[in-house]
């Protein structure tokens, strides 16, 4: 698949990248370094993010993103996204030709012309880096820095899905030069104060369930405006409850655009994709989430009620 995938870009006549909505880490750092890869090889592409967390700005090239784009794109190559209702830019993706689909989630459909799937791999962007090897592309600083940044979200900070891969490629990226520790530190580590008085907030709202192995707390729209909080200050507020001893499960809801947008972790055996997958969600085993119009408490219970299933 991946030579066919390779044949496909060099004959169109421009390339879209696009990645699922409220972009991650690995969505940022799949776009940006395949765009550079791409372009190294002479093709005409276009990523096309509309929006994403303030701290990726500090990876390099990322100014090349273009927020939209009238374009018109022959090949529509999507990235760390599971499914065609996750699709950020849908309408560029609708009108391509020819769709291909790069991702590493269990839950996706497969729903592109050419489809590369590395189910249960840690990062999309793992799966790129193979991907470009295999291509004979050279992973520069600037293409390393943002693989390295997919991989350090995605396993929020080497402490999910850790696999012997991920650490020969992040070793080699070190030789290489790029600054694992910046980047950890900046993407994953530094709190905006908004993002501190957030987790506060979380913090004591933060209520147990099911003898305590469930954690369950939320962030109201009025926090938000209240802290003129931004795109990126919610990361963290999951793991709050998530790093408690015997925490199965944790879950965060928050209010956006009329509608809570809940994560699911589990630390052990919990599938929370399948949970997710209820609401019309989908994700990983053990990091899920979903979007739902429905009421805080009437949200709570029936997660509480869907967890204790399968405790
Ligand atoms: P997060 O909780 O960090 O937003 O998402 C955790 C995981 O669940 C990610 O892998 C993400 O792709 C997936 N995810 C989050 N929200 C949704 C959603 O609304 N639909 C689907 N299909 N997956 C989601
Ligand atoms: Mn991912």
């Amino acid at each position: 698949m991946s030579d066919k995938i390779l044949e496909v870009i060099k004959s169109a006549k421009r390339v879209a990248i696009l990645v699922h909505e409220s972009p991650d880490g690995d969505a940022i750092g799949s776009a940006l370094a395949t765009l550079l890869a791409l372009r190294k090889i002479n093709i005409d592409a276009d990523a096309i993010v509309s929006e994403y967390p303030f701290m990726f700005k500090i990876l390099d090239k990322i100014e090349l993103f273009k927020t939209n784009s009238n374009l018109e794109y022959d090949v529509a190559l999507v990235l760390d996204c599971s499914s065609v209702n996750r699709i950020s830019n849908i309408d560029i993706f609708n009108k391509a030709n020819i769709t291909i689909n790069i991702d590493h989630h269990d839950t996706n459909t497969s729903f592109a012309t050419y489809n590369l799937v590395d189910r249960g791999g840690p990062a999309c962007c793992l799966t790129l880096s193979r991907l470009f090897k295999s291509w004979n592309i050279e992973i520069d600083k600037s293409i390393g820095s943002a693989l390295t940044t997919g991989i350090i979200t995605d396993t929020v900070g080497f402490r999910y899905n850790n696999i012997s891969d991920t650490y020969d490629f992040v070793s080699s990226m070190i030789k290489l030069g790029v600054d694992v520790t910046k980047l950890y530190y900046k993407i994953l580590t530094v709190n905006t104060m908004p993002q501190f008085e957030l987790k506060k907030i979380a913090q004591s709202r933060l209520a147990f369930y099911c003898d305590n192995k469930v954690a369950f707390t939320y962030i109201l729209e009025e926090d938000d405006l209240k802290l003129g909080t931004k795109t990126g200050d919610h990361e963290g507020i999951i793991e709050i409850g998530k790093d408690i001893e015997g925490v199965e499960v944790s879950i965060f809801a928050r209010f956006q655009d009329g509608k809570y947008r809940v994560s699911l972790r589990s630390n052990n055996d919990v599938d929370v994709s399948s949970i997710a997958a209820i609401f019309d969600g989908g994700g990983h085993k053990q990091a899920s989430g979903f979007v739902t119009d429905l009421s805080l408490e009437t949200l709570r219970d029936k997660l509480i009620l869907e967890v204790s299933k399968r405790l």
